[in-house]
């Protein structure tokens, strides 16, 4: 544990932050989920940094060039300061291991579950792993952090129900936390951070 260090909020972007449909390509698609603002809001106001984390295999597939990538994570920070919420950056992996063609068709160590971008950010933004949170609809979105020491919760937004109905086996995936959403989510957390 590093009290110097900033404590983060590892979020996933779709099914999480906003809704989940399919391979968004469109920033027309954007639609913030209930609640999601202001958990944002509410990290923001207590100087928890929040870092979208997120796979876009899309890219390696063809379904999205990164310029598109870039205008939709536009539109997504444009409808979250509409609501008086910001992100404090965004990590993504446009690669696949099997699928697309080069450069993005590589076993990458970047690609959740893998932890190259919750590290990537820890190093690049001062993040104390410990005291940090990965949230998201799929155990891989908490897996890549707690591997490497965050906490992880699961919201049942997404992909979410499916998720922890179909994969509660696993000891060490087990999430800290399972919330209705990302408002529960953080209101979770806040109690879990007096702990510390
Ligand atoms: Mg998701
Ligand atoms: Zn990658």
């Amino acid at each position: 544990m590093d009290r110097n260090k900033d404590i983060s909020l590892f979020l996933d972007r779709d099914g999480t932050i906003c809704e989940e449909v399919g391979y968004l390509s469109s920033p027309e698609q954007v639609r913030l989920l209930p609640g999601a603002a202001e958990a944002v809001r509410l990290a923001n106001g207590r100087g928890i940094k929040a870092v979208v984390i997120t796979n876009q295999s899309g890219i390696a597939r063809g379904f999205l060039t990164e310029e598109k990538l870039q205008e939709i994570h536009r539109e997504l920070s444009r409808q979250l300061i509409k609501e008086g919420a910001f992100l404090d950056q965004i990590y993504f992996c446009p690669h696949h291991p099997s699928e697309g063609k080069d450069p993005y068709r590589r076993a990458c160590d970047c690609r959740k579950p893998s932890s190259g971008m919750v590290l990537r950010a820890a190093s690049e933004m001062g993040i104390d792993l410990e005291r940090s949170y990965c949230v998201g609809d799929r155990f891989a979105d908490l897996e890549c952090g707690m591997r490497v020491g965050t906490k992880g919760v699961l919201v049942l937004t997404g992909y979410g129900k499916e998720e922890w109905v179909s994969g509660v086996g696993t000891q060490w995936r087990r999430p800290s936390f399972v919330a209705v959403g990302l408002r529960e989510a953080m209101e979770w957390i806040f109690e879990d951070l007096k702990g510390l």
